[in-house]
């Protein structure tokens, strides 16, 4: 290793760079410096992947997850669930290698109970992806209403929050903006907005058609309505658009003369969790928040103790070594011989060795290394 100090200036630093080069340096390619640390086994695979986690991290809790895995902690929980498969696993090699030693036989209870805790484990990992995705990308969320209703009175304050960190970008569906919002420790990624605060006659033309899409794609609808009105033609349309979601509905307007109240049948029949406020007066906007976090079960993800999965490479492997333990056990159910139950076994500890990158073939790592930003 050798490091090389220079005066300033871009000429004299270009020279010594070619200099560099000629007598056969390489220059450092995209997360070169993790990819290495990988590659000489100073880090696992895992841990390598978290780097870019919280280097993208959008949210504290983003950041947190990605630091414990980078710690270590869910390379921990997989190799100690490896461990659990190979003790068994040793004992069933050598009766199937050796069967003239005298070995203990490992016996069905065994060889079942050793499954039966493995899957176990390995399901209440493939369920935490249902958090590790609100963690990373927020509970997608669109907020719809006719016009005047007070869709942008809302989002301004929600926007408006102390707390709320917004980070703007290009949505998935075209035409759409997405919008990364943390408010009150809650990960909302709203739909759309940029339609709703900037340019309002567009929301206009948004049309049923747009709408429809938006609301297909959604985990949670927040379906505002002016109380001070009776329900028209147009709030029908939205609520029979609605009806199959995850709804919060907003009651807006609570300051003036109210028409409609939270016993309207209309509204009780497509969701129960309705909402009085004042987005103008900026009443009853903890309330969203407190319906939100009981609705996603946020208060159940507890980051210092659970390990949660936010990466879909993880969840996918996960998932397959599941399938493997599920075959595993249906050919120990239909008496098949020893060997044959070693094999899905064995497929359970290569999925498992997917993840941890120990068996991990060159192009994932190359594609995994390649998301990374140079310096890395
Ligand atoms: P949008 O078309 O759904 O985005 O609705 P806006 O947020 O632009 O609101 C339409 C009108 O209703 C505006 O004049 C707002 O000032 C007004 N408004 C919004 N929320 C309230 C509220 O809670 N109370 C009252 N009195 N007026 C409101």
């Amino acid at each position: 290793m050798c490091e090389i100090n220079s005066h300033g200036g871009n000429v004299v630093v270009k020279k010594i760079l070619e200099l560099c080069l000629k007598n056969g340096a390489t220059l450092a390619e995209p997360g070169e410096f993790t990819k290495r640390a990988f590659l000489n086994g100073r880090i696992d695979l895992l841990q390598a992947e978290s780097v870019i986690d919280v280097i993208n991290a959008k949210s504290e809790k983003e950041a947190k997850t990605g630091i414990k895995q980078l710690e270590g902690f869910l390379s921990q929980k997989i190799n100690e669930i490896k461990k659990e498969i190979m003790d068994v696993m040793v004992n069933i090699e050598v009766t199937i290698d050796y069967p003239e030693y005298d070995t203990p036989d490992v016996t069905k209870k065994e060889l079942s109970d050793m499954l039966d805790s493995v899957e176990e484990k390995l399901e209440k990992l493939e369920k935490s992806f249902d958090n590790g995705k609100i963690i990373k990308e927020g509970i997608k969320t669109v907020i719809i209403g006719r016009p005047n209703a007070g869709k942008s009175s809302l989002l301004n304050a929600i926007l408006k929050e102390d707390r709320a960190i917004v980070t703007q970008y290009e949505g998935t569906t075209r035409d759409t903006i997405e919008e990364f919002v943390t408010v009150n420790g809650i990960p909302l990624k709203l739909i759309d907005t940029a339609g709703i605060r900037d340019a309002k006659d567009e929301v206009e033309k948004i049309g049923i058609e747009k709408s429809k899409e938006l609301v297909k794609e959604a985990d949670l609808i927040i379906a505002i309505f002016d109380s001070s009105e009776d329900l028209t033609k147009e709030d029908l349309e939205i609520l029979d658009l609605i009806k199959n979601k995850k709804t919060i509905i907003i009651l807006n307007k609570s300051d003036l003369k109210q028409k409609i109240d939270e016993k309207n049948e209309k509204l009780t029949k497509v969701s129960s969790d309705i909402i009085k406020i004042s987005a103008l007066n900026k009443t009853g906007i903890e309330k969203i928040y407190d319906k939100i976090t009981e609705l996603f079960n946020l208060n159940e993800i507890n980051l210092d103790q659970d390990i949660v999965i936010t990466n879909l490479r993880h969840k996918n492997l996960i998932s397959k070594a599941i399938e493997s333990v599920k075959k595993a056990k249906e050919t120990m159910e239909q008496d098949m011989p020893l060997d044959i139950i070693a094999i899905f076994i064995k497929d359970i500890l290569e999925d498992l060795g997917n993840i941890t990158g120990e068996i991990v073939t060159e192009d994932i790592i190359n594609e995994i290394f390649s998301k990374f930003c140079l310096g890395k």
